[in-house]
This record gives C-alpha cells, sequence and structure tokens, in this order.
C-alpha cells in the first residue's frame, strides 16, 4: 500500500518536473537516524544517484591508521585527504545491490569502514577543517549535475545550501541505537558491543557532531523535519519520496 502510494507520487513528481536540471536533495541527520537505508530507498524510487558522504570520513579514519596518521592531527589528515582525493585513491562506486561500493587504494573497504572503531573515528577525524576542506569539492563534484540524493551531516547547511529539497531526518537517541543494535546483531549473530555501549557511542557522536566548530550538525534553513521514531521504513521513505515531489 505505501509502496504503490510512494510510486504513483513519483511518477506524478516525474511528470512535473520541468527544470533542466534535476534536483538535489540533501538528508542530514544525527547518527543511526536511518539515514543511509533511507537515503538509498529514496534515491533509488526516483531514479537518483544516492550518495553516502559519512562513507569518506569513514574511509579517511581508516586511511589514518592504515597511514599512522593520528585522528587528533588536523595539518597530516588535511594532507592525506588532499593525496586520497587527488590520486583518486578513494572511490565510490555504484553497487548492484543500488548501494554504493567504497574503494581505498584500489581495495573494497565497504564492510571495513563500518567496524566500531572506523566509526568512532571518523567523528573524530570530521572535526578538522583541514579533512573538511579537502572533501568539499569531492561531494559538490559528485553533486552537481543534480538528480542525487546526498546524505551527511552538513549537506543542506555547507555542501548544498541551495538543494532544492532539504531534510534533517532524526529519531530519539535510544531508538537510534536499538536498531544500530539489532542490525548489528543480525549481521553477525551476536552484537560486538551491548546495547548500553552503543547508546553511549550514539550520545557521544551526537556531542562531538553537534559541537564542533566546523560544519557543526544543525537543522538547515527550509529544511524539512522527519522524526522517523515511531515511524517503519516504509512510512518514512514514502513520507520522503512526497515531499519531494511536492518541493521539486
Ligand atoms: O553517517 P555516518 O555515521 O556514516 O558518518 C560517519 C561520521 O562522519 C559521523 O559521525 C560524522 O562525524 C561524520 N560526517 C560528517 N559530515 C558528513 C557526513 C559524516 O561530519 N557530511
Amino acid at each position: 500500500m505505501v509502496g504503490a502510494l510512494a510510486l504513483s507520487i513519483v511518477l506524478a513528481y516525474n511528470n512535473v518536473v520541468t527544470s533542466s536540471r534535476p534536483p538535489i536533495v540533501a538528508i542530514d541527520g544525527p547518527a543511526g537516524a536511518g539515514k543511509s537505508v533511507i537515503a538509498r530507498r529514496l534515491a533509488s524510487a526516483l531514479g537518483f544517484t544516492h550518495v553516502d558522504t559519512g562513507a569518506l570520513y569513514r574511509s579517511v579514519a581508516l586511511a589514518a591508521e592504515m597511514r599512522g596518521v593520528s585522528w587528533e592531527d588536523g595539518p597530516a589528515l588535511g594532507t592525506l585527504t588532499r593525496e586520497l582525493v587527488e590520486n583518486s585513491s578513494l572511490l565510490l562506486e555504484p553497487s548492484n545491490s543500488g548501494g554504493s561500493r567504497v574503494r581505498l587504494f584500489g581495495n573494497d573497504v565497504t564492510d571495513a569502514i563500518r567496524e566500531v572503531s572506523i566509526t568512532r573515528g571518523s567523528s573524530r577525524v570530521s572535526a578538522h577543517p583541514e579533512v573538511r576542506a579537502a572533501l568539499l569539492d569531492l561531494q559538490r563534484d559528485v553533486g552537481k549535475a543534480g538528480g542525487v540524493v546526498l546524505e551527511g551531516r552538513d549537506i543542506g547547511t555547507v555542501v548544498f545550501p541551495n538543494a532544492e529539497v532539504k531534510f534533517f531526518l532524526t529519531a530519539s537517541p535510544e531508538i537510534r541505537a536499538r536498531r544500530r543494535y539489532d542490525e548489528m546483531a543480525a549481521k553477525s549473530g551476536t552484537a560486538e558491543i551491548s546495547y548500553d555501549e552503543v547508546l553511549a557511542d550514539v550520545r557521544q557522536r551526537d556531542v562531538q557532531d553537534t559541537e564542533r566548530a566546523i560544519a557543526p550538525l544543525r537543522q538547515a534553513p527550509g529544511a524539512i523535519v522527519i522524526d522517523s521514531t515511531a515511524m517503519t521504513l516504509d512510512e518514512t521513505v514514502a513520507a520522503m519520496v512526497a515531499k519531494v515531489a511536492k518541493r521539486a
């Protein structure tokens, strides 16, 4: 039912889009709000490309670990990130499942960047202005032609403040931790860490992401707030497709 509704809205949407460039859809929100899965499903419903910008910060954390660069050393991280971008050592490639695979130094690191330690590191490296500056043009390049759903923390505030549609996707810390914990448990049979630890990590990342000096996590002006605490995935995606149809 929800799927059919979403599809009919997309068809209506496709009929009304007349501008030469398809829209840019920005999704920002805290860790564990379901941005990745929702952005992927929204992109697929709209026929757009999904860009997971968190994967870029995660890859910088992993590259730093591999190269022995401290997650606290902004200038060295900036040099490393520029190198990754300039040498095309960091690539986001579309995968068969509609998501994207991440390639770092020629290796597929899609799963490696989801590990708990790299997740913590990504929040640390992303606080450095040098890293953010080095990743900015890359993100603008992938998105500028439109027809994209970009998800992250600063897409609507910094990367594409003029995006046609901006969402701020959120949910309570407890439900975000619960979803992440269930996801980890489903993957490995047993969770790598306890629910309480996941909740503590979610809260810690919220503090780091919202209180950092540069590009803190904020609701962009004009952003549509979607609180998915009491919504299913299907309901959330359908609500967002409807909003895109209305705004674009
Ligand atoms: O979204 P995800 O959890 O994969 O992001 C990993 C980390 O990268 C976040 O904790 C956040 O600190 C950082 N990030 C960011 N800006 C973005 C995307 C992610 O600072 N646009």
